[in-house]
């Protein structure tokens, strides 16, 4: 299997409620896919400078939330950044200004941002993420349109989880950027079908929306003539070709399992474990995981 990408969980910790699909925070220990106590944390930037020789030049940087790695984030994205590689920084934290991760975003152009939204208005955003996101609606905007003043906002992509909460208000979302003088047809938009997980794993009933829906809703949001780049992640597609790696070393790559049952469109998903970088080594675990049809 070819890699495109691979996943640093650097840190398994965001905010207290985590969002129903995030892979890499859960309230529950035994639905942490990827958990185990007792383990040595990876040496990123070891690993990071390991990269380039196996083949892989690109890398998203997540957590929970990446930049709670605290300083030794910024060097390790730069030092990426160095070694010629792509970074994607996906985090839930808009720049405000002299915020670090501009500067190392205006010292090099492989530097990239993932940021979430979820709605048109604070109560959406925090209908889907909870409430501390609602609050910080205002201070997001503010965000990009310091991204934008520093001409960055071609680096960024907006990440949109469509589900049942927000399945109408999705299509407010570009008309709520225009109107706050976001120059849309420069940002990247990426949209995923929700994919309820861990504790929210029954909820599917409160969260998902079918794939003919998802669709629907994209192919209104290309019609937008302002709009800039659209791209997709429905749960179809969600096993293609990722390699995550979280703070303990595990190394894990999504894959479908089957169909659910009450959604007969709808694949179930669960985690292949490949091994742990600080046991087996990286070499050995990309050997496994190009090795997989
Ligand atoms: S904001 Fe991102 S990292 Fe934090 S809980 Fe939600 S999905 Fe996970």
């Amino acid at each position: 299997m070819s890699l495109e990408a691979v996943d640093l969980l650097l840190t398994d910790s965001c905010k207290k409620e985590p969002c129903p699909w995030c892979i890499s925070v859960r309230k529950d220990e035994e639905e942490v896919p990827f958990k185990a106590n007792g383990q040595k944390r990876v040496n990123w930037l070891r690993l990071i400078g390991l990269f380039p020789s196996l083949g892989i030049n690109r890398v998203i940087c997540s957590g929970g939330e990446p930049r709670k790695l605290g300083p030794k984030f910024y060097e390790l994205i730069n030092t990426a950044a160095q070694n010629n590689m792509y970074v994607t920084v996906s985090t839930a934290i808009f720049p405000q200004e002299g915020d670090e991760l501009l500067t190392s975003m205006q010292q090099s152009k492989k530097i990239l941002v993932g940021l979430p939204l979820d709605g048109s208005t604070p109560e959406m955003c925090g209908l889907m993420r909870g409430e501390g996101e609602g609050n910080r609606f205002a201070s997001n905007l503010h965000g990009l349109k310091v991204l934008q003043g520093l001409d960055l906002l071609d680096r960024v992509t907006l990440r949109t989880v469509v589900a049942r909460p927000n399945f109408s208000n999705v299509l407010e979302i570009p008309a709520m950027l225009l109107n706050n003088g976001i120059e849309l047809f420069k940002l990247r938009w990426k949209l995923y079908q929700v994919n309820p997980l861990g504790v929210h794993k029954d909820e599917y009933d409160k969260w998902l929306i079918h794939t003919l829906d998802f669709m629907r809703i994209i192919s209104r949001l290309k019609d937008i003539k302002e709009m800039g780049e659209i791209t997709t992640l429905p749960v179809l597609a969600a096993d293609r070709h990722h390699l995550i790696i979280n703070s303990q070393g595990n190394a894990n790559m999504v894959e479908m399992e089957g169909w659910l049952k009450e959604w007969p469109d709808i694949p179930s998903l669960r985690y292949r474990r490949l091994g742990n970088v600080n046991n087996e080594g990286m070499e050995q675990i990309i050997q496994r995981f190009r090795g997989i049809r």
